[in-house]
């Protein structure tokens, strides 16, 4: 069997059933073969950037464990997109399922498709909070640590929620 490596992905959704559609992704990567989700972070609430008047995100970050290599996990977080229904028309518009790949093992590259560490990572709060909630002593492979990430950003626009997935309100 090949060996485990340590996955962090990034889950958002402003569209639709937002909980149900970050549930099923869960539920989908966790029984999917050569994938197992390890943690779940706690949930945010972030205002959306882009373009229009969209409602708010719900933001969090699953760690996962899998014998997957890191373009075919790509290729599982973009086929769940589009499962999810997500709509590509419009760059950073309102979307129902936002997977991104943060980090992979320690893992440094960029090819045409996929970048690692994920290049927006650091600068987004919706991101850093719920990763450094899940992994406190985690670092990046050039040895930030994602706590001070964490401090240098600050919470501007971000709420922490007691949302659990199992909610079906609001
Ligand atoms: P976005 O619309 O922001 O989700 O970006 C999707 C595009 O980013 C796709 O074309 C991916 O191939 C590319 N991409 C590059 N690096 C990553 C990453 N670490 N995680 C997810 N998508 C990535």
């Amino acid at each position: 069997m090949a060996a485990e490596s340590s996955a962090y992905i990034a889950l958002g959704a402003n569209l639709g059933d937002v909980k149900r559609n970050l549930r099923r992704a869960i539920e989908t990567l966790d029984a999917t073969p050569g994938c197992r989700v390890t943690g779940v972070s706690p949930w945010y609430r972030s205002r959306a950037i882009g373009p229009g008047n969209q409602p708010d995100y719900l933001n969090g970050v699953m760690a996962l464990a899998t014998s997957l290599d890191p373009h075919a996990l790509l290729d599982l977080l973009q086929a769940l997109e589009a499962a999810a229904g997500r709509e590509r028309t419009v760059r950073w518009g309102a979307r129902t399922l936002d997977l991104d790949l943060l980090l992979f093992d320690d893992l440094s590259l960029a090819d045409e498709r996929l970048t690692l560490p994920h290049p927006r990572l650091a600068e987004r709060n919706f991101v850093v909070y719920p990763l450094s909630d899940l992994a406190p002593a985690l670092r990046l492979p050039d040895g930030t640590p994602v706590s001070g990430l964490r401090k240098a950003l600050g919470a501007r626009g971000l709420e922490a929620t007691f949302a659990t997935l199992e909610q079906s309100d609001d």
